[in-house]
This record gives C-alpha cells, structure tokens and sequence, in this order.
C-alpha cells in the first residue's frame, strides 16, 4: 500500500483543486533563524539580524485565514529557517495552533534535534506531521554535512522519542496508509552509498522517504552534487525504473499546481525557487495586497497550466505528465511573456 505523509492532499483533492484552479497549500516561510549551517542550504542558514519588514504573529494569522477564505486545507512550514529555534519557536506554534483551529493540516521540516520531550507532547496534539533533515545514519557524515558535532546523536534521541509517542503509527485513509514523520533526504555524494538503507529503513518503519536531488539555490548553488549517473543508478535501484523527475525519488512534484509560496517578509513566489527576468526570484505580489490577486495574476495562470516553453517541453517525462518540470531547477526565466524551462541531466528526447 502507498505511504503518504498524513498533512499532505489526497489524490482526488489535488485533481479537484487541478481542475478548479483552487489554491490548496501555502508553504509559509518561518523567520530564518537556524543553528545549523548545512553546506547546500537552499538559504544561507545562522542567526538573521531581524528586521522591521519580517511578517508578525498577526500577519501569519492573517495570511492563513485569508488562505482558508480561498479554501485552502494544507500549510507546509519549510525549513528555511529551523521552526524550532528558540527565537522561532512560539511564532511556529502560534501559527500551528491557529491552524489547527480553523482546520488546516500542517506538515514542519525541522532538523528535529531541538525537540525536547515536552515539545513533541505539544506537536502532537497539534497534529503536525514532521519532515525531518536526514542524509545520513553514519554521525561523522552527517554532522559534517550541517556542520554541528553532535547533532546526529540530538536527532537520533529525538527520532526515539516520536517513534516512542507514535508519529510514524500507519493510519488508513480512503488513499492507503499515513504516516506523520517523514525523513528528508538530499542525495549528494557523502551519502550516495546510504539512499537504499534510508529508503528501506522509512518503509521498514512507517517513514516517508521524501528523497530529492540538491535544489541549486542559496549554498546549494554552489554544491558538488551526485553525478546525474550516480543518481540514476541509485534511483534504479529503488524503484526499477529510470528517474523520470529530479524532484522526487518516487514521483514529482506537483505543489505549483495548487499551491503558493510565502517569505518571511510578506512576499508571495510560485515556488520556492523563480527566477524573474534579471535572475532574481520572480515575486507575483505581498500579502498587504492579498493572496487572491497572486493566485489570479498571469504568471501563476501560466504555472498552473503548464504554458511552459524550452528543453522541457520536448522531453518524455514532461509530455507524459511525470514530470512538471522545476521551477527551482530548470527555469531560466519566469515572466509573463515566457517561462523559459531549460532542462535537466535526466532530460528525455520524445519520440514523436
Ligand atoms: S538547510 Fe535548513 S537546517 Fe540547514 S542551515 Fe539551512 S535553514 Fe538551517
Ligand atoms: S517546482 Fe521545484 S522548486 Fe518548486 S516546489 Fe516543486 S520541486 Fe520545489
Ligand atoms: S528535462 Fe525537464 S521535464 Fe524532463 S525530467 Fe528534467 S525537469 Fe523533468
């Protein structure tokens, strides 16, 4: 049976969303206060002087009932900062709280090595599923890879302890069974020799695998990655088949389809990762002018509908519909005139 992280949409909401051109998910950036410093952040993780331009408690509050006004059901908190950070903390469970209450699942990455006992007591009653930071079960790997010694043996007491409390007990659903932990893998050469250990230790034990390819933003942009070569061996072996997304191990994704994006200064992107005419982030508005006037504009019409042109568009996987493309990792241009998609490694002529 198909795992699925239990915050995540169903199929049937995703295709109904798909058709009715509904904004379903919001990823909300949190303040970007981290105490790692992963070498392939997709920012460039540590402690941010704040400024008077980052959202308050009341702006989070209002971005998400506005978001359920639109009928929006899910949140995702992304690790652009760590959520759990002692200066992050009460914002993160200010906002899950105020979710919960007017009904929308919410799915946390977090490093996980900051959640103490009493903290996952809460995370549980809020019902949040935790997508957590793991590329390796071998500490000298790992702790290099976020640079903090000790953090692999942190993580491994907090992984006890919400094994312990039950976040990976499968639940069946009309779609097959859930889980609320998740383990988040980048694939990057340290690792490369560990993917089917982690991959059939998250079956194994309830854990989605949600494995990916480095997304070549903030230090990411400048990684040594797994060679194209590397990754479609280790994805063949997984799955039998040949990688047909560099978004996902297993599938691809589809979230610019329903969802949006959300910085901590207000500012609204398709995705995490658009680039606008001069190479920066193509932004389609802020929250002072709402999430209705973003989600209608043009730019995100032409997301929502694939009114894509470049390399992409001649390849099989994008022509089959597995694949969307990434706007992350492939677009060179995001505009109204154009969206420029130009390719990946895993890139395969169509026959036509
Ligand atoms: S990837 Fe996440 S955990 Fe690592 S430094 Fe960046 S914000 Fe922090
Ligand atoms: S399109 Fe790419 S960058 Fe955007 S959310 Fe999906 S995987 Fe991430
Ligand atoms: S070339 Fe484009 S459509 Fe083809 S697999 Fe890569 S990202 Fe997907």
């Amino acid at each position: 049976m198909k795992m699925r992280i239990k915050s995540s949409p169903t199929k049937l909401e995703i295709e109904n969303a798909r058709n009715n051109g509904q904004l379903m998910l919001l990823w909300l950036e949190i303040w970007p206060n981290c105490h790692l410093n992963c070498s392939f952040c997709f920012n460039h993780g540590g402690r941010a002087p704040q400024t008077p331009d980052w959202l308050t408690v009341d702006d989070y509050y209002k971005i998400i009932d506005e978001f359920i006004a639109l009928g929006g059901k899910y949140l995702g908190i992304p690790g652009y900062g760590e959520p759990f950070h002692p200066r992050n903390l009460n914002l993160t469970l200010n906002i899950l709280e105020h979710a919960l209450q007017k009904g929308v699942k919410s799915y946390v990455f977090t490093t996980a090595d900051l959640i103490n006992e009493d903290l996952a007591l809460q995370l549980k009653k809020l019902d949040v599923t935790l997508m957590i930071k793991f590329n390796s079960f071998d500490e000298e790997i790992q702790d290099g890879l976020v640079g903090s010694r000790g953090y692999t043996a942190r993580r491994a007491k907090t992984l006890e302890l919400l094994i312990k409390l039950g976040f990976n007990k499968p639940e069946i659903d009309e779609e097959g069974v859930t889980t609320r932990l998740a383990f988040v893998t980048s694939i990057v050469p340290e690792n490369g020799e560990e993917i089917k250990r982690i991959w059939e230790y998250c079956h194994q034990n309830n854990i989605y695998p949600d494995i990916d390819t480095i997304l070549p933003k903030g230090r990411g942009r400048d990684y040594t990655c797994s060679s194209a070569e590397k990754i479609e061996e280790i994805f063949k072996a997984l799955t039998g088949h040949e990688v047909k997304s560099p978004t996902y191990i297993d599938g691809h994704c589809d979230r610019t389809m329903y969802g949006l994006y959300i910085s901590y200064k207000g500012e609204i992107f398709p995705c995490l990762g658009c680039k606008g005419e001069n190479g920066d982030k193509a932004c389609i508005g802020h929250i002072k002018s709402g999430l209705t006037l973003a989600w209608n504009c043009t730019l995100e019409k032409k997301i929502r509908s694939r009114d894509y042109s470049g390399k992409c568009t001649t390849c099989e996987h994008y022509i089959d519909g597995k694949c969307n493309s990434c706007i992350g990792r492939c677009c060179t241009k995001c505009t109204e005139d154009c969206i420029e998609m130009d390719g990946c490694s895993f890139y395969k002529k169509a026959s036509i």
